[in-house]
């Protein structure tokens, strides 16, 4: 397979990332601890939880792989990522993408075309089948010897990256927290943790009790360390009503930290909210996990 072992060196990855202390001006802040685990600077293509959740599938396929197929929206990160892993190691690359963007490619959907990935526009409804057997068959049975990567790269085998994102962070924390949008990620994360530590998952898109199935349907058993806020989505998914855009431009001019507002910018706003409701107990440590995604901040 053209997939070397030692990726990090080959794609110049920044690992372990940076763990770095927070102290934002916000209220109630100074009774905590915070660090940000600066998953962002993994690189600046390959949006960093999408690193960790592809790392072990792309080290490990299959003999003899020819392609490899995957889904997402048109501001997919995952797909961005997983496009650019493959065009830098001439793997073909099927993207399978929800929509007809194809007349107005968005800027990362560009970026794939110019990658030579293949993009293949299906509908809503047909979407909707995206983890169904029988139409994986036929995307297999179009291309033998492919590997389907599901939707936001969020499969089994995407738990042990975000495990290495865990052990990674060479401090005792109490809490920590990371935006959610398809729950491997928090997974993941969840799995990892000892028995005095807590994970809570921002959910960026609506999505109550379907995001909590999907993080149960990762684990490999049942946890009760983590959760999920669903206040503060803003929305829906990539809503960013002018509230959350003022938050991140202040943030940015205030500690000089860069969010985007689909995801970390969701995280820190939550945040600041959970700590001025008084959520965390004074002299709690807390982790923000920094996912990434400034990739995919570019106007269209
Ligand atoms: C995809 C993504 C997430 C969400 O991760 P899931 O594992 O899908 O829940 C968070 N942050 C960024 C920057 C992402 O691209």
């Amino acid at each position: 397979m053209p997939i070397p072992s030692n990726l990090t060196q080959t794609l110049s990855l920044t690992l372990p990332s940076p763990l770095q202390r927070f102290s934002p001006p916000w209220p109630g802040a100074d009774k905590l601890t915070m660090w940000i685990k600066r998953d962002d600077s993994i690189h600046p293509v390959i949006s960093g939880n999408k690193w960790r959740k592809l790392q072990q599938a792309l080290t490990t396929l299959p003999q003899g792989t020819q392609r490899i197929i995957s889904f997402g929206g048109g501001y997919s990160n995952h797909l961005h990522a997983l496009g650019y892993v493959c065009h830098k190691f001439k793997i073909p690359f099927t993207a399978i993408i929800r929509g007809d963007y194809c007349t107005r490619l968005t800027p990362m959907l560009g970026d794939l075309q110019s990658w030579d990935c293949d993009l293949q526009f299906i509908n809503k409804a047909t979407y909707k089948l995206r983890d169904d057997p029988d139409y994986l068959a036929q995307w297999h049975q179009r291309f033998p010897h492919s590997v389907i990567i599901p939707e936001g790269g969020s499969q089994v085998q995407a738990l042990a990256g975000m495990q290495d994102m865990v052990a990674e962070i060479d401090t005792d924390f109490t809490q920590i927290l990371l935006p959610v949008g398809s729950g491997g990620s928090l997974a993941g994360v969840a799995s990892a943790l000892s028995s005095h530590q807590h994970a809570t998952g921002i959910a960026v898109l609506r999505g109550q009790d379907y995001l909590e199935e999907r993080v149960n349907s990762l684990l490999p058993a049942p946890r009760n360390n983590w959760h999920i806020e669903h206040r503060f989505h803003h929305g829906g998914y990539a809503k960013a009503p002018q509230g959350l855009l003022d938050f991140c431009h202040t943030l940015f001019g205030q500690t000089g930290l860069a969010v985007e507002p689909v995801y970390s910018g969701k995280l820190f706003y939550a945040v600041a909210e959970l700590i001025a409701e008084g959520a965390f107990a004074a002299g709690e440590k807390l982790v923000l996990v920094h996912t990434g995604g400034l990739q995919g901040a570019r106007k269209g």
